[in-house]
Order: C-alpha cells, then structure tokens, then sequence
C-alpha cells in the first residue's frame, strides 16, 4: 500500500477530528461533530489496518514489509475483541455512570503509550541501538502514560464512589508531587546519556514506578469538590500520552489527535477552573470539598419545610416566569424525559420556563446539556449560569432538580465553608424555592446546605422523575 494514500487518508482524519471538535463545541451541531469524529477514526483505523497487512511502498521503494500472517491475525482478533467490548459497554452504560466510564477509558490510553514505550525500549535494546531524541521522547510518554494510567484508576474509584472521594493529606504532599517532578527530570537526563544496558533498564523501570506511584497520588490527594477539573485534566494528560507514543511510533496520526485531545482537555481544565474559581496549582495542591465528614451539619439552620407535589403544583400555576436548576440527582433518576414534559405543560400555560446550568453540575462536563438535549429541551431556554444569575431575583418558582453543591449559599455567604469562593446559582433571590431530593443528605462535597432551611425554600422529598410527574398529573 502506497505511503502517499496512508498519509492522505491521515490528513482527511486529521482534518474530520478538528471538524468534530468544532461541531461538539455547540448544541446544535453536536451529533454531527460526533459523527464526523467517529468517521475520522473508522478511517485513520482502516488504513493503519490495511497498511500493516499489506505492508507501505514509497513509490518503488517498499518501507515496511506485510506483517506475518500471525501478527495480522492478533491485530484482526484485538480490534474485534475491543469493538465487541466498547460496543457493548456502550450500549449497556447509564447516563451516570459515563463519568466512571470515560475515567477508565482515560485510563486505558495511559496503559497504551506506557506499553508502546516499553516494547520500543524492549525493541531497541535487542538490537543496542538508541537514538537520544527518541530515548528522551520515549521516556516523556513512559512518564505521561503512567501518570495518566494510575490517575485515571482513581479517578475512576472515586467517580464511582468505590472509594471516598475526601481528599487524601499526607504531610508534605506537596513537595512529595514536586520531589517526584524533580526526580522525573534527573531521570530523564541520566536517560538520555545512558539508555543502553541494565542502567537504561533500572532507570526505566525506577521512573515507571514514580510515575506510576505520582499519578496514584496526584489524583486521591485532590477534594471532591475539585473533580471536574481532574476529570478534565486526566482528558488532557491521556491526549499528551497519545501524542508521544505518537512521536515514539512515527506516527503523525496519532500526534496529531494526541495534541488536539491535550490542548482541548487542558482548555476545559481552565473553563472548569475558571467556574470553580479556582487555580489549577491549587487544585494539584488539593483539598477543596470538605474531608469525607459532612460539614455544616453541626450549625443550627433552624428546620426545614416541606411542600405535597399538589401544592407545589398550584403554586407553579401561579407563576409567571419559572427556573429550573438541575443537578445530578436529575440523572440518577432519569428524571429528564418528565421534567420536559413539565416544560411543556408550563409553557403552554403562558409560563416563561427557563434552566440555568452550572458547569459542574452533575459529574461530567456538560453533564446536564446533554440530558436536556437528550429530552428535546430546546436549547434557547437552556441558560449558563453567567447568562442567568441575575434574573433569579426576578423569578417566581425556582424547581431545584436534584441539584445540591450548585446552588448552596454558603459558597458566597460562609467564608470558612469548604466551597467558599465557589459561584454557584443563585436560586434563593427567588421568591419560592422548591428542592426536589430524596433526603437531607449532602451533596458531592459532603457539605450541608442553608439553602434548604431558608423561608422561601420548601422540600419535595422522594425520586425526582416520579415528584416531577406527580406535578405534571396534578397540572
Ligand atoms: P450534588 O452531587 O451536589 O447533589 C446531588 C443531589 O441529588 C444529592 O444531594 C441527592 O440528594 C440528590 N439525588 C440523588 N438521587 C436523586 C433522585 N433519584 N431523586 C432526587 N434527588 C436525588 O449535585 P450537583 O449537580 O449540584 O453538584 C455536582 C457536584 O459534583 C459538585 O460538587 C461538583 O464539583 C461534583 N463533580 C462534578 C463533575 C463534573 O464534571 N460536572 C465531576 C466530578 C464531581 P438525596 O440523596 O437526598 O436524594
């Protein structure tokens, strides 16, 4: 197979993957930024495919030979054992549970390059020849993947609530994360000069470990509060892992998805920063959200009240404009399809409904967006945060779906509270606030919320797809 046609079909997917990129970054053309991704890696596949099956010719020249019969079979069976797995595993994930899926999805691209360096390591060892620009470009990928691969494991125990998602303090942790960057870099230049024999072995396998042990680290010393940056992070760290196995294999394809996937995770690590009003040092540094007990509970906000899903129904009757915040109690109960439907019944009341969403509400970037797109909310009563904060004190009903960290006052009213500094929605400047959730339990960062023992706030309790349609019949 001619290198020109495998190199071209490269750009085109290049070219597919920055037009997927610019299609998912607004509602309306998502599916097809999606589906022109999709079909930009079902092409870069193909013809990696059929060049190692055939083996690549320059012109006359042949560069890479076809590979062994038995080498084609193990690629054909892996990418139908993978295909059989994603599919499947797509087909039978729930909404909540995508964060934990992409976390080890991450988490297998971090294996992937720490693989592809070692058997390029192994490769070149066998033949003692070590050139130092790979060497040094192969340890970076080694050190990213491993970083990514252990992290994403975390990441992924925590989103999944296997593990507690209080941050882990050891004393000095800071300077364990800066002791282990000053030790990568030492190794790396040890690297470079010596790569052969059992010293490049030990200073390998020596850097796998810190890598593998930082990542492990970097990850559970960061707060609940702050995992929407990590997740974001961890999107960008398994892009770089991509992009230097790219550099260590030649491989321009994967160079350039590698970078394109690092800079947009690293873009949405500052979007995530940025809402949480948080910077990404003192995010690595850790600690934000509460530490696995549950704060507030001890101050005396007084009690809270409660309203029947008939009440809460003529009171919307009442309403003039309504807002609706939702949050990740709405994806647990897959209340989306009937808070639609509540959308609808309002609007064709007269009412003016609209949603503010926060961008950390739920447990995935644009978490909530996609529920409500998913429903067929239209998406301009869908509002950011930004757009609607100010119109809350405006609002007659506020329906608080599910929704808890997000929209706490004690973010901006409580400077000694562990989200202090956090925006968050201002739900309670409206004149009625109704909560739908099934207790008085915290939220993600395990922090009490004043929100629901304020006058204008009453509680809905129970699943909030079967309250939701209780005030659907009752309108
Ligand atoms: P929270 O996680 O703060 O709260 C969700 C609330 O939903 C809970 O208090 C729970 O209360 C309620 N709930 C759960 N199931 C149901 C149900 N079936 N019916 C009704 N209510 C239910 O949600 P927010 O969206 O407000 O905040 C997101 C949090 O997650 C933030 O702390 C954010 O930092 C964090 N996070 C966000 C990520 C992202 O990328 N967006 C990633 C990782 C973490 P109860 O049990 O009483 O019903």
């Amino acid at each position: 197979m001619s290198v020109s046609l495998i190199n071209g079909s490269f750009i085109v997917a290049g070219l597919l993957f920055i037009l997927a990129l610019a299609g998912l970054s607004k509602h309306e053309t998502s599916k097809r930024g999606n589906i022109l991704g999709a079909l930009g890696m079902a092409l870069a596949l193909v013809f990696t495919v059929l060049g190692v099956v055939f083996g690549t010719a320059s012109g006359a020249f042949p560069v890479a030979p076809a590979a062994p019969p038995w080498a084609i079979g193990a690629i054909l069976v892996a990418v139908a054992v993978g295909g059989v797995i994603g599919v499947m595993r797509a087909l039978r994930v729930e909404m909540t549970g995508m964060p934990e899926l992409i976390a080890l999805f991450h988490s297998f691209v971090g294996l992937a390059a720490v693989l592809v360096g070692w058997t390029t390591y192994a490769a070149a060892f066998a033949k003692g020849h070590f050139d130092p620009l790979h060497s040094g470009e192969l340890f970076i990928g080694v050190f990213i993947g491993a970083v990514t691969f252990t992290g994403s494991i975390i990441a992924y125990l925590k989103l999944s609530a296997k593990m507690r998602s209080a941050p882990l303090m050891l004393p000095a942790h800071n300077l364990l994360n800066l002791g282990a960057l000053v030790a990568f870099v030492v190794l790396t230049v040890l690297f470079v000069l010596y790569p052969a024999g059992t010293g490049g072995l030990v200073l390998l396998s020596v850097m796998t470990l810190l890598a593998l042990l930082l990542g492990l680290h970097l990850v559970a010393s960061i707060g609940g509060g702050d995992m929407p940056v990590v997740v974001s992070m961890l999107n960008s760290y398994s892009g770089w892992a991509a992009a230097a196995a790219g550099f260590t294999l030649d491989n321009d394809l994967l160079i350039i998805t590698g970078a394109l996937v690092g800079s947009s995770g690293a873009y949405l690590s500052y979007i995530m920063c940025k809402a949480m009003n948080r910077s990404f040092i003192s995010v690595i540094a850790g600690g934000f959200g509460s530490d696995g007990a549950v704060v507030g509970e001890q101050k005396d906000y007084g009690e809270h009240r409660e309203i029947s899903a008939a009440d809460a129904a003529d009171l919307l009757k009442g309403a003039s404009s309504v807002i609706i915040a939702p949050g990740y109690g709405m994806a647990v109960a897959q209340a989306q399809g009937t808070v639609a439907d509540l959308t609808s019944r309002l609007q064709a009341q007269g009412v003016n409904v609209r949603f503010g969403i926060h961008p950390v509400a739920g447990r995935l970037p644009g978490h909530m967006n996609v529920l409500l797109a998913e429903a067929k909310v239209p998406y301009d009563i869908v509002l950011e945060m930004d757009e609607i904060n100010e119109d809350f004190a405006e609002t007659d009903v506020v329906l608080v779906i599910g929704a808890n960290d997000t929209v706490n006052p004690a973010a901006s009213e409580d400077p000694a509270s562990p989200i202090a500094g956090m925006p968050v929605l201002e739900v309670w400047k409206a004149a009625q606030v109704i909560v739908f959730k099934r207790s008085m339990a915290t939220g993600y960062a395990g922090v009490q919320n004043p929100l629901f023992f304020k006058e204008n706030t009453t509680m809905l309790f129970g699943d909030a797809k079967e309250r939701v349609a209780d005030i659907v019949s009752a309108l």
